[in-house]
């Protein structure tokens, strides 16, 4: 099988679930209960806080790392727990994903002054409409690093650059997820309060994420419980699930660079077969200012869900649009890039880690070729 939606999910590393495996059995206590068993993994918990805010470039010793259950969690923390004030604006971007954005129109149905931020042409959100809508009375903005279904990367640091002088009191947002482990990212720089990050996109496991909250930032809990994690998630402490994302998390960072290069090396060359196919309908949405991790283009006039149909009867796994957001695939985001219908209709996204094959690329490569030539002729 040849998989080329890591954008979707990730195969877990094995030392991640040999970590998993390994803490189910041995360290299966309450971190919460206070015997001392228990107070030996709460003490690792403090550990991979700390760990992952130093991987962040944040404060270890004044930020905090909430665990939850995946980025979505994460994200709906982040919003439903900034709105303070139905009289304030909260601004998102119309690249986000289904977690983000699906939150800012609840936020919208329930009373709060939300308002959108275009994107441009080159998938990044539009900086000068984001310059546009800041003002004095803006409290929350949530800005994506890298999206999803076409990896273009957002220039946090201009982002903030533009908050902090047309509303230097907001909450800055970002949902790191395609980002994390990928590509640089630094909370300090960017002045990031707030960060979601999911373990199964960086070869974790499902159902494991995390909140970065840099010091002083408000945030009040969403659901009601235990007060564990610092009262703003409460619910057992899932020991193992967080142990093995602290493992994927360490060997994503440590291996950052190393995979930076070979994936860019891997989108260098599908490009270079694609562009070989001189298929005139064919348009890369992904050029080289996007993330290499995720490549998104379209045949025009042709259906991106039957060439990813067809690639997957040939055991080669693409994505269509979004696949996180089950039930409908989303081209918001297209659209939103001033793409057409018919453009839209044909888009696949390709979307690697680190372990896929250029001689993956040539049978995907030749089995387009197979398709357009012969099935769609
Ligand atoms: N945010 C982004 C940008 C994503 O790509 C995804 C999943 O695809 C999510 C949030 C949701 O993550 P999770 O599956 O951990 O809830």
């Amino acid at each position: 099988m040849i998989y080329f939606d890591n954008a979707a999910t990730t195969l877990p590393y094995k030392e991640v679930v040999d970590t998993y495996k390994k803490t189910c059995i041995e360290s299966f206590y309450n971190p919460s209960a206070t015997y001392h068993p228990a107070f030996n993994l709460f003490k690792d918990l403090s550990a991979a806080r700390k760990t992952i805010i130093r991987f962040l470039g944040g404060d270890i010793d004044n930020d905090n790392i909430i665990f939850t259950s995946g980025a979505t969690e994460s994200d709906n923390l982040a919003i439903f727990g900034s709105c303070f004030n139905k009289n304030k604006k909260y601004l998102f971007s119309v690249g986000e994903h289904p977690a983000v954005f699906n939150s800012a129109m609840e936020l919208k149905n329930r009373g709060y002054n939300v308002q959108l931020i275009n994107l441009q042409k080159n998938g990044q959100i539009d900086y000068a409409d984001l310059e546009s809508k800041c003002d004095e009375n803006v409290c929350f903005v949530s800005i994506m690093s890298v999206n999803n279904e076409t990896g273009a990367i957002n220039d946090l640091e201009k982002i903030r650059n533009i908050i902090d002088k047309k509303s230097p009191n907001s909450v800055f947002h970002v949902d790191a997820v395609q980002g994390f482990g990928k590509i640089d990212l630094n909370v300090k720089k960017c002045k990031i309060n707030l960060l979601s990050m999911s373990g199964h996109k960086i070869h974790g496991l499902k159902g494991v994420g995390a909140l970065y909250i840099s010091k002083g930032t408000r945030l009040k809990n969403i659901n009601y419980g235990g007060g564990q994690e610092f009262n703003l998630r409460s619910g057992t402490i899932n020991y193992p699930g967080i142990i093995s994302f602290l493992k994927a998390t360490q060997i994503s960072f440590e291996n950052m660079q190393e995979n930076y290069t070979k994936v860019l090396g891997l989108k260098e060359y599908l490009l270079e077969q694609l562009n070989n196919l001189n298929f005139k309908n064919l348009h890369i949405v992904s050029d080289k200012t996007y993330s290499p991790y995720i490549v998104s283009l379209f045949f025009e006039g042709n259906r991106g869900e039957t060439i990813m149909r067809y690639l997957d009867s040939k055991n080669i796994l693409v994505g269509t649009g979004s696949a996180c957001s089950s039930s409908k695939v989303g081209n918001r985001v297209l659209e939103n890039m001033k793409y057409t219908q018919k453009q839209i209709l044909g888009a696949i996204r390709i979307s690697f880690c680190a372990s896929n094959a250029k001689s993956e690329i040539d049978n995907l490569i030749s089995e387009l070729k197979y398709y357009l030539a012969n099935i769609n002729a």
